[in-house]
């Protein structure tokens, strides 16, 4: 059945095919090994759609994308994701994740998985969050290589050429950054601050510009399903598995249609909720502060003391006991939240629920729960 999204032969609207060849003769294509220069530098004959060499020997290639008000993005991200993917082998999926959108996501991921067998579409019960349904993909993923990207063409399908020819020199894991990251500002300085608070109270460092954009190794795909915790950000997850790690600065654009989900109270749950999982440091902290209170209040007791028998000044009056009572009693209040946070998440992992719920499969059989 022909679609009228097929014409993966046209240009996308910033990458025309000398564009793609000129990633493909890069630095990044070149520096790899023989294998991966045997991958990946192709012929570029001006106005030629390039061909795979050898595609029989290239490995096949699972791209996942979560979609949530992305209707209008994802024809669009279909054609691209055809025109870079059969550069290395024609043979690749699609595995898009309708994650309760809304908009027409899902008839439009019907309809593109009807005319290519190639598209899989996963449609969850509910909105369940762009990690879920990241997790949901991947646990769908087949390929040697998976690649994760965001359905809204923020990520630029063409640049995982460049995350691949870079994995390509050794690494298992090759993550996109955002040097001149499209979005808002307040966007991007709560991003920033977010993520200097995850470097400086968890174990991981995060990479300034870091976005969910990456490929990496069957291996690692299966050591990522392994991990079924419910507080997830896709990227800390990945850092903690720990493989070899590259990064490759890429372009990133503006959305291609519709309007980013992320409200600024979002963001800020889920970069508590980030921190919370990564690390136990605030607690440690919360002990830390108790005991400097503590302390500053035997010297400030001494202090009164001295004033007392030296100096013959009476105890100051009940400013200074209100004032330590209401800064005793946040501090309280506070450790009492950080604890109530932490308990909140053991309930959460101890119903042991899985972690999505998929209403119906295009192009897929359904994946045992237990990777669930
Ligand atoms: N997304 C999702 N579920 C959600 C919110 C977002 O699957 O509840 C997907 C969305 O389709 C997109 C990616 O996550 O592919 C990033 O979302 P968005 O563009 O809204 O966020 P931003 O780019 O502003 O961080
Ligand atoms: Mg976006």
């Amino acid at each position: 059945m022909s679609s009228p999204v097929l014409d993966a032969t046209a240009p996308g609207p910033e990458y025309g095919q000398d564009a793609i060849a000129q990633i493909l003769s890069s630095k990044h294509c070149q520096t790899g090994s023989d294998e991966a220069q045997r991958r990946v530098t192709l012929p570029a004959a001006p106005g030629k759609q390039l061909t795979t060499k050898d595609s029989w020997m290239s490995p096949m290639i699972s791209v996942v994308a979560p979609a949530y008000r992305c209707a209008g993005c994802l024809k669009e991200l279909y054609r691209r994701l055809c025109l870079t993917l059969e550069q290395l082998n024609p043979d690749f999926e699609i595995i898009l994740v309708n994650d309760a959108s809304p908009e027409n996501d899902w008839r439009i991921i019907s309809e593109l998985a009807a005319s290519d067998p190639r598209v899989k579409g996963v449609n969850l019960s509910r909105n369940f969050g762009q990690h879920f349904a990241i997790a949901a993909g991947i646990d769908y993923a087949r390929g040697d290589w998976v690649v994760v990207m965001d359905a809204d063409l923020q990520d630029q399908p063409e640049e995982l050429l460049r995350l691949y020819a870079k994995a390509q020199e050794g690494y298992d894991v090759v993550f996109a950054t955002r040097g001149n990251r499209r979005d808002p500002f307040l966007k991007k300085l709560y991003s920033r601050l977010f993520t200097r608070l995850i470097n400086a109270l968890s174990g991981v460092h995060v990479k300034e510009g870091l976005s969910n954009f990456s490929i990496f190794t069957l291996q690692v795909a299966d050591h990522f399903r392994a991990l079924r915790e419910r507080t997830r950000s896709f990227g800390l997850l990945m850092l903690w598995l720990g493989f070899r790690t590259a990064y490759v600065e890429v372009v990133h654009s503006t959305r291609y249609a519709g309007t980013t989900s992320y409200t600024f109270l979002k963001a800020l749950r889920f970069a508590l909720d980030s921190l919370v999982s990564q690390s136990d440091r605030p607690l440690r902290i919360s002990i830390k502060l108790g005991f400097l209170t503590s302390v500053l209040s035997a010297l400030y007791a001494c202090w009164l003391g001295i004033r007392y028998y030296i100096y013959s000044v009476n105890v100051a009056g009940w400013t200074s006991v209100i004032v330590s009572l209401f800064f005793l009693a946040g501090v309280i209040l506070a450790d009492l939240g950080i604890i109530g946070l932490y308990l909140g998440k053991v309930f959460e992992e101890t119903k042991r629920r899985p972690l999505y719920v998929v209403r119906e499969l295009c192009n897929l059989s359904r994946v045992s729960e237990a990777a669930s």
